[in-house]
């Protein structure tokens, strides 16, 4: 029996939501023994991903919360002034406890929902002890951000801010073993963690950076990117709207 890959996902509503989710869960079903949890940022579980998950293939679990409105960016305010999906992640974490209490075989890891996996990364996270870890392509400012390794320990971290973090890396670019989230239950992500410190708020309570597991050919191959769905352009839809018309909303996109 191989252990289970919990991948944990916030979602919420915007235009590329579905091609988004339709990609991710097509990469997601090439892995075996892979449970999905989609967590919507809404009050309610919506329609448009209920038909959606039904329709996927994937193995999952379907939950919602809402990101309370103080903690959402307000239009306007930078994309890292408030971080994003962390009590859907939360919650996510919750579920695994309140459902393998007695502990499972598996491990955890914060997959969102616009970024791009290797199929390689998930048999090698799959076996993660306490804290795997991996670099992240396109993140940081960067081309890349990492762990540094040697003789199969990592060393430091590549990143240009703050690299004395407990965990200067992108949520992509570890996971986290499942017993270790059980048998620690009040370890979550902090949703008020400053700047940049929000992987650490929950992996500075679980390891120490002598324990992280270096995976990725000693971490010198990348082989998940933070990629970013660019927002449509939406130019002739407005124009409608302001003529008192829109396309087909029966038609979902
Ligand atoms: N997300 C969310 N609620 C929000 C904004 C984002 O649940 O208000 C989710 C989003 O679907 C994604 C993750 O949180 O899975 C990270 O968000 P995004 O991709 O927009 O951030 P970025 O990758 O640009 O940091
Ligand atoms: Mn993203």
């Amino acid at each position: 029996q191989i252990p289970t890959i919990f991948f944990i996902t916030p979602t919420y509503k915007r235009l590329t939501q579905k091609a988004d989710l339709t990609r991710l869960s097509q990469t997601l079903l090439h892995v075996p023994k892979l449970h999905w949890i989609l967590v919507e940022d809404s009050h309610e579980k919506t329609n448009l991903v209920q038909r959606f998950l039904a329709g996927c293939g994937v193995q999952f679990s379907h939950l919602a919360v809402r990101t309370p409105k103080q903690l959402i960016t307000k239009e306007g305010d930078p994309r890292w002034l408030k971080a994003r999906g962390v009590e859907q992640r939360n919650l996510g974490l919750k579920w695994i406890r309140q459902n393998y209490k007695d502990g499972i075989d598996g491990v955890i890891y914060f997959g969102d929902d616009d970024n791009t996996y290797d199929l390689k990364i998930f048999e090698q996270m799959r076996y993660t002890k306490k804290i795997s870890v991996w670099p992240v392509g396109l993140v940081g400012g960067l081309k890349w951000e990492g762990p540094i390794c040697k003789d199969g320990s990592v060393v430091k971290f590549y990143t240009l801010w703050k690299p004395q973090r407990p965990m200067p890396l992108d949520m992509a670019g570890f996971a986290i073993n499942a017993k270790l989230i059980i048998d620690n239950p009040d370890v979550e992500m902090d949703t008020m963690a400053a700047r940049g410190y929000l992987e650490s708020s929950i992996v500075s309570r679980l390891a120490t950076r002598g324990e992280f597991e270096p995976l990725a050919n000693n971490c010198k191959e990348i082989l998940v990117w933070h990629t970013q769905t660019a927002e449509p352009k939406m130019k002739q839809e407005d124009r409608l709207k302001q003529m008192g018309f829109e396309s087909d909303p029966s038609m979902e996109v």
